[in-house]
């Protein structure tokens, strides 16, 4: 359905008829502050919009002129629907964003003629994941202290969703936070921004393991939380929980207006790990916002690239790149992709799942709907490096690891591709929290970290080491989520 004036046909007429459904069909439909509490839906789905609210032309011009909160104001309290009254989302957006230090939020750099990137790393942690995770960290207080209710985040990190969960969440009063990082696989900055933050009720747990380990134990823990004492519930910091996919669609719009939409498309190439970024411009696009393509870059650990390319769907083992924050092999998010896929069959979606991994294929209508939309790429990490290099000394803009595989995808499909019109690249992360590899791609440029974080490497660090197995990470979890924090030894 098409919203003229939506900001207020959609406030009178059709309050409170959001609801949240799940991809495999069987959970029940929520609205916004439960799926927001929810993470995985009940039958081990993914929450989606039930319907996609879409803007039309005019719709797009008006907003074309807003600044970052108040478009995000504007896209997001369509998604809320009225269970948060509109001023304090209103508040919770403000709060957010001007915690950024860059005034645009997400300001846009030329690098060439067609050649964009949009800086997404203005945030307190240094990555894109601030985005979302400011807000999730208030949206969870404001809705904890209204029901009154205390609970227990999970999540598992491939490096920076953790310390932008950390530095979301720590400063709710209706939480204890445990963050899962692979032990010895994250960035060292990542890790200290994770492990100096030593407020009791964060606990860093460094699993061994790779990242998809860490997934596959918060996994199973939502799927069966009688692990935990009684009157606590899990809550998910990971892209599996919507309210993250959500706050990601508003860069796409603001982006692209900044570039002339509605009145011209614009491409997005996008570092892609668990699919959750690239799923919100995905959904961009389907709200009406004219999206040419969307390239998924990936580095070696290249699944979506073969079942794109080669509707090879087999996961290979994990490998340890330059940019670890996209070392997955399974994506979650990308369940939310084939739903739509699929027609919204949520019990072929819940087949699909639960057949054997690697027997999976795509049918031939999924992969064709698939390849009308997206394009991808893969750029190891010598690739990686040579971008950076030839970046660096065409035009002396210095790329993190991951975003330099997005500008590596851009490449290769404005090569193929004659008047491709403008790409933009997501830049995920800023360059000085991955010193190594800028240092490796031989460009002599060195990068401070902001002064905030300027004595992150004389801080004290604390973590605890874990086996790779769900019932010993379960057992720490209950054991120090019972107590009231003020009286709680930490770890
Ligand atoms: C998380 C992350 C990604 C991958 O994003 P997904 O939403 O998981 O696809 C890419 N780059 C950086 C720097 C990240 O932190």
């Amino acid at each position: 359905m098409r919203h003229r004036s939506y900001a207020c046909v959609w406030k009178t007429w059709v309050k409170h008829t959001m609801k949240y459904i799940s991809t495999r069909g069987k959970a029940p439909a929520l609205g916004f502050e439960d799926v927001l509490l929810a993470g995985l839906a009940s039958d081990g789905g993914l929450y989606v919009p039930e319907k996609l609210p879409t803007f039309t032309d005019l719709d797009l011009q008006r907003l074309a002129t807003l600044p970052y909160a108040q478009l995000a104001f504007e896209i997001l309290s369509l998604f809320v629907d009225g269970e948060i009254e509109n001023d304090a989302l209103r508040d919770m957006i403000n709060d957010s964003y001007a915690e950024f230090a860059h005034s645009a939020v997400t300001p846009l750099v030329q690098l060439g003629h067609d050649e964009w990137v949009l800086e997404l790393f203005h945030g307190p942690t240094l990555a894109f994941k601030d985005i979302a995770l400011q807000l999730l960290g208030r949206l969870f207080d404001h809705v904890l202290s209204k029901r009154n209710q205390r609970v227990a985040i999970l999540g598992a990190t491939s490096g920076d969703t953790g310390s932008a969960a950390i530095e979301g969440c720590r400063h709710g009063e209706h939480v204890d936070i445990f963050i899962l990082h692979p032990h010895q696989r994250v960035s060292e900055v990542q890790r200290r921004q994770m492990t100096t933050v030593l407020d009791n009720h964060v606990f860093n747990i460094a699993v061994q393991g790779n990242f998809d380990d860490c997934q596959a134990i918060v996994k199973a823990s939502f799927a069966d939380q009688s692990f935990l004492p009684d009157g606590r519930q899990l809550v998910a910091v990971n892209s599996i929980n919507w309210a993250r996919i959500m706050a990601q669609i508003v860069y796409y719009f603001y982006a692209a207006f900044q570039l002339g939409a509605p009145g011209r498309q614009v491409s997005f190439s996008v570092p892609t790990g668990n699919f959750g970024d690239i799923f919100a411009g995905y959904l961009a696009s389907q709200m009406g916002l004219p999206v040419k393509r969307l390239l998924i870059a990936t580095n070696r650990n290249d699944i979506l690239h073969r079942t794109l390319s080669d509707n090879d769907c087999e996961p290979h083992e994990l490998h340890h790149t330059l940019s670890p924050s996209m070392d997955i092999m399974v994506s979650s998010n990308f369940e939310r992709l084939l739903f739509d896929l699929y027609q919204r069959d949520g019990a072929a979606i819940a087949d699909m799942m639960s057949a054997e991994s690697g027997a999976m294929r795509l049918s031939d209508d999924a992969l064709l709907a698939a390849r009308r939309m997206f394009s991808s790429a893969r750029a190891d990490d010598q690739q990686t490096c040579d971008t950076i290099a030839e970046c660096y000394r065409r035009t002396g803009y210095l790329l993190d690891p991951h975003t330099a595989t997005g500008v590596f995808a851009a490449q290769q499909y404005a090569h193929v591709q004659a008047e491709s019109g403008p790409i933009i690249t997501l830049a995920t992360a800023h360059p000085a929290k991955f010193p190594d590899a800028v240092k490796r791609s031989g460009v002599a440029s060195c990068v401070d970290l902001p002064a905030h974080l300027s004595d992150l490497f004389e801080r004290e660090e604390r973590f605890t080491v874990l086996p790779n197995d769900a019932a010993a990470v379960q057992r720490f979890v209950a054991e120090r989520c019972t107590a009231d924090v003020e009286g709680k030894a930490n770890q």
